[in-house]
């Protein structure tokens, strides 16, 4: 961790700011990619209470002396970055699997799952957000969906952690009902019966929904996958979500396995199998849906149906490329996503801006996505993803003051003179100088500032150290080998 400067000025000076970080907070001098509108070289933010009041150029900042300030020069504003699709509590499960394919690599974990608790979770998830607010994450969404009996509240443990280091969560109640010997590819043992994953799912909507404007936790309705649930619970899913006005999400056409699973146990394409479910909608977002027909993306876009790009997790599986440049052509909305850290370990969400552009360049050329259209992807496509595009995604005026500083003056990176293409280009993620979550401070000269920084990554590891041991207990050797 490199300590804040103190003693820098100008260019190469930290972003500084006043004792409080509540009431009125203006970012000067900074350069602002406000992905709505044109980018501004040398401006203003301007934040009262958790909201963006004013964006413009330095000539136009208004003249007030009662601001706390940040100064941002060397800086490059971006809106926080939204995570679409994620596993909190893989982060204790990774680097096992290695060179598996999705199913391969689902049923060696998926007994290892099975011996987690809600310690393992909570430790999890503090170290899996930790990680995303580092990497400019300022909303993130998960999707637990595996619930083994008698292991303690792992929902609850997740918002906790959220809750704790204070970044806006959309948790995602996940479930699985179509075991091995229903022709499902998981476990019995992992599955739930129908009856009681409505329940608990219409319970945790319940509990914890919070459809205000600067929401910090929302709650999304999520069956598995195809291959892991009925067609039943995938019906009942989605008439709860709409009686209850959250948003469905669900893993779609990740690999071609899958598709030969749906057209074999239902005679279909996966996507004509959701839309038969109905499954198609501007209040739906697929994770993945790499294999996707040209019939397939003009749904999207005629529907609304939006989905979660995971370059990494797809890369690492060997899944395929999401047509993403294609569906951006024809107005299909899509965001990004880390995807559960065993498939994607230690992934960044700044890194996957890259990672994108670079898989659609391999394919379809140099002029496939550009570094604005992929900083879009992580902000505005991520936000219209969980139905907050009104609250999120850009810097304007009304939105909620969901802000990244990234330093781009620094000795090495000085010679790339676009900010923008320092941030998406670059393997190396610039420093954040600070994340602001409605105008409060979460990440400081990229320190954690809302919970013990250090402490945060080691209950990450602990978690790890507990599942590990908690499988072996049970004679689950799939994590002992990887070690031995
Ligand atoms: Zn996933």
């Amino acid at each position: 961790m490199t300590p804040p400067t103190q003693t820098g000025s100008g260019s190469s000076g930290p972003a500084q700011a006043g004792p409080a970080q509540t009431g009125s907070v203006q970012i000067d001098n900074v350069y602002i990619a406000p992905v709505a509108g044109p980018e501004i070289r040398s401006g203003y933010i301007r934040i009262e209470g958790d909201r963006i009041t004013g964006v413009g150029p330095m000539a136009e900042a208004p003249a007030t002396p009662a601001a706390t300030r940040i100064d941002g020069t060397g800086c490059l504003a971006t809106p926080g970055l939204v995570n679409t699709h994620h596993h909190l509590y893989q982060w204790a499960s990774q680097g096992l699997a290695q060179d598996a394919t999705l199913f391969e690599w689902l049923t060696t974990l998926y007994p290892v799952w099975a011996a987690m608790d809600a310690e393992v979770v909570r430790g999890a998830a503090s170290a899996g957000l930790g990680h995303l607010a580092l990497s400019g994450c300022t909303t993130s969404s998960d999707h637990h969906y595996v619930f083994p009996k008698g292991r303690g509240d792992l929902f609850a443990a997740e918002i906790e952690a959220a809750r704790e280091l204070g970044i806006r969560f959309h948790p995602a109640r996940g479930s699985m009902d179509r075991g091995e010997s229903q022709g499902g590819l998981p476990p019995d043992v992992v599955v739930e019966k129908l009856d009681e994953i409505l329940a608990a799912t219409a319970e945790a909507v319940d509990a914890y929904h919070d459809p205000s404007f600067s929401s910090k936790l929302r709650i999304a309705v999520a069956p598995c996958s195809p291959f892991s649930v009925s067609g039943e619970l995938m019906t009942e899913a989605a008439a709860l979500a709409r009686d209850r006005g959250v948003r469905l999400h669900t893993h779609l056409a990740e690999t071609l396995d899958e598709e030969e699973h749906c057209r074999e146990q239902f005679g279909m394409r996966p996507v004509e199998y959701m839309e038969k479910l109905g499954w198609l909608g501007p209040d739906v977002w697929f994770a993945h849906a790499v294999h996707l027909s040209d019939a397939d993306i003009g749904k999207f876009a005629a529907t609304g149906t939006g989905s979660a790009h995971c370059p990494s997790s797809n890369g690492r599986l060997g899944a395929g490329i999401a047509r993403v440049s294609e569906m951006l052509r024809l107005g299909a909305n899509v965001g990004l996503g880390v995807d559960g850290s065993a498939s994607s370990e230690l992934t960044t969400l700044s890194g996957e801006m890259r990672q994108a552009l670079l898989f659609q360049r391999a394919v379809h050329g140099p002029g496939a996505l550009t570094a604005r259209q992929a900083l879009e992807l992580a902000t505005l496509g991520g936000a219209r993803n969980l139905g907050r595009q009104d609250e999120l995604g850009t810097l304007e005026a009304g939105k909620l003051a969901d802000i990244a500083l990234w330093r781009v003056d620094e000795p090495f990176a000085a010679a790339v003179t676009d900010p923008v293409c320092r941030l998406v280009f670059a393997t190396r993620q610039p420093p954040l100088a600070r994340l602001l979550v409605g105008g409060e401070t979460v990440v400081e000269d990229d320190e954690l500032r809302t919970v013990a920084h250090d402490a945060t990554g080691r209950a990450g590891a602990a978690a790890h150290r507990r599942l590990t041991r908690l499988a072996e207990e049970r004679g689950i050797t799939a994590a002992k080998e990887i070690h031995s």
